[in-house]
């Protein structure tokens, strides 16, 4: 895991310790600038055009009515230089309704690249909605076009767009999505959206902003290293790619965590051994702390002869009690993200941005640490499959859709009339759907599952889910340990997200997905863990229509021909969650 130093990356150059004449002139070695800002997260920035790079003129096919948004050529122009690749990825449905011809289209975005600069790819739909096309957003096919056309993927891709349909298209192809509102925004798009700037130039901040909170200080190398991530699996899986990060640059990882996130620990690539420690400042049912635990627990940090400790903590925990057991121990260099003042306990103490999608925000941590990411591993949360046990036999090979009703957290869960209702829709129009849960949820997953379903309630161990999740075509689930599960195995997300944290830190990371649920509930950012509005009216309202139009807008085939008399589309469309435009 020792990465020797690169001989292929010059250092790195701040501009402040270029020569003055360089600095006046620009005359910068394209090269070594693109060395500084090299893309960590993200490889190119894809821009839907009417109403985010030029003012929505509905259906113009007049070069002369092109008018950029303020601040778009400038902003645009920071992108290119921090070596960003840009797209543009736009519906142009007036080609279908023959508003205007292929030609005038062409003048105009000719037009659009004079005033705004070269973009390296274009992606146009041409399409109507009634043509039932891959590419018309919120489908995810101009996307994917997009990163194939720029030589990347949707994940290492940022979506910026106006309204609803881009950021459903984004986050169907995996990609990020960032909204930047107009005044026709409706407001439940913003609700519902990822992450979201007040203009152009403000989301081209942002972007570069997630890049630079990874960029790392001084590179380090390390005998053995503890890593730290009490609490849930889900916790411990968004903390998998700082983990990669540390274990790049260390010759032993030990990973300590809590006994609800060990059979997620086992599974991530790069730790070598793990502790497990239940620790009375971060449970949630927190047992009186216990002297001689305490001290036992103490002489068990001493024995590992860490050179050094990483603290990895989600908003609302403190890093300074373990800080200061591991001084006790000897640990000589500590790092965490703290905005309580340390005192001598860290030695890094880091602050990360708010708003930051876990991972990142754990990415950023390490990279203080002086532990990048290395350049040939994406951010993408992963587990290691190896010695994973085949999936039950009755599943009947690959391509299924898996529904996990339950959730360790009341507010998170899937309310269980829904979730039945859920596996008729789907299995009636012909998806095999397997029910899952622990060994505390037969009762639960049976009453789900019904006579439609397979029923694998009970079934014990992550790594059993893991096996069941390895060969369904998407996984449909509450904000719970499982979606960041399936992310780690690339299965598609269809989330029943409850918004009472924020989607854009806790979604479904770099895996295509689909969100569903009232974004803008009253348990909305409360953070709270029973729902504090009677009837759970964020989840409980999803029509199941809606669910079976979300696994098809992730490409997820039906196995069986619908029986006749079953309508093709069922109730509502997540299309219509975007739809704010005729666009
Ligand atoms: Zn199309």
């Amino acid at each position: 895991m020792f990465t020797p130093q690169g001989s292929g990356n010059p250092p790195p150059v701040r501009r402040d310790q270029m020569e003055p004449d360089q600095r006046r002139s620009g005359r910068v070695d394209p090269a070594v600038d693109r060395a500084v800002i090299r893309p960590v997260l993200f490889d190119a920035v894809l821009l839907d055009r009417d109403g985010t790079l030029v003012e929505d003129v509905p259906y113009n096919g007049d070069p002369e009515k092109v008018r950029p948004v303020p601040g778009a050529r400038e902003a645009l122009d920071r992108l290119r230089a921090a070596g960003l690749r840009l797209g543009v990825v736009t519906n142009q449905s007036g080609l279908a309704r023959g508003l205007f011809t292929a030609d005038d289209l062409r003048r105009v975005n000719a037009r659009v690249e004079e005033l705004l600069g070269p973009f390296d790819t274009w992606q146009v739909c041409p399409h109507d909605d009634g043509d039932g096309c891959r590419c018309r957003k919120p489908a995810p096919g101009l996307v994917e076009r997009a990163a194939a056309a720029l030589g990347t993927t949707p994940a290492r891709c940022v979506m910026v767009g106006d309204i609803g349909r881009d950021m459903t298209a984004a986050l169907a192809a995996g990609a990020t999505g960032l909204l930047v509102p107009t005044p026709v925004t409706r407001p439940e798009e913003v609700a519902a959206a990822p992450h979201v700037a007040r203009d152009l130039p403000a989301a081209v901040e942002e972007i570069l902003h997630r890049q630079a909170a990874l960029r790392p200080t001084a590179p380090r190398r390390a005998r053995t290293v503890l890593v730290v991530r009490s609490d849930s699996a889900g916790d411990v899986l968004v903390t998998g790619p700082a983990v990669r990060a540390v274990a790049a640059g260390a010759q032993r990882v030990v990973m300590l965590c809590g006994p609800r996130g060990r059979d997620a620990a086992a599974l991530l690539p790069g730790v070598d051994e793990l502790i497990e420690w239940p620790l009375p400042w971060i449970d949630g049912s927190p047992h009186p702390v216990d002297p001689d635990d305490i001290r036992r627990l103490t002489d068990r940090l001493t024995r590992i002869g860490a050179d050094e400790a990483i603290i990895f903590t989600s908003f609302h925990q403190t890093p300074l009690p373990l800080a200061l057991l591991l001084r006790l121990a000897g640990v000589p260099r500590i790092s965490a993200i703290s905005d309580d003042y340390p005192g001598s306990l860290l030695d890094v103490r880091h602050r990360a941005p708010d708003g930051l999608p876990e991972p990142e925000r754990a990415l950023s941590l390490a990279a203080a640490a002086g532990f990048p990411l290395p350049a040939a591993d994406d951010p993408a949360l992963c587990i290691r499959t190896d010695g994973l046990p085949p999936p039950p036999a009755r599943l009947g090979g690959p391509g299924y859709v898996v529904l996990h009703p339950g959730s360790a957290v009341e507010t998170r869960a899937c309310p269980p009339e829904l979730a039945a209702r859920i596996v008729q829709v789907l299995t009636a129009a012909g998806h095999r759907v397997a029910v899952t849960g622990g060994p505390d949820e037969t009762e639960l997953t049976a009453r789900v599952a019904g006579d439609a379903g397979v029923d694998l309630g009970g079934r014990t161990g992550l790594a059993d889910l893991a096996a069941v999740l390895a060969g369904a075509g998407a996984l449909v689930v509450g904000n719970t340990g499982p979606a960041h599960l399936a992310a780690a195995l690339g299965v598609p997300v269809v989330s029943l997200f409850a918004p009472t944290v924020p989607f854009g830190q806790w979604g479904p990371y770099r895996v295509p997905a689909v969100r569903l649920g009232d974004a803008a509930a009253p348990c909305r950012d409360t953070r709270a863990t029973r729902c504090p509005v009677p009837g759970h009216p964020c989840l409980s309202a999803v029509e199941p229509g809606r669910v079976l139009a979300a696994v098809r807008l992730l490409g997820v085939p039906a196995d069986a021909p619908l029986p006749v008399g079953v309508p093709a589309t069922v109730g509502a469309d997540p299309v219509a969650a975007g739809g704010g435009s005729a666009r």
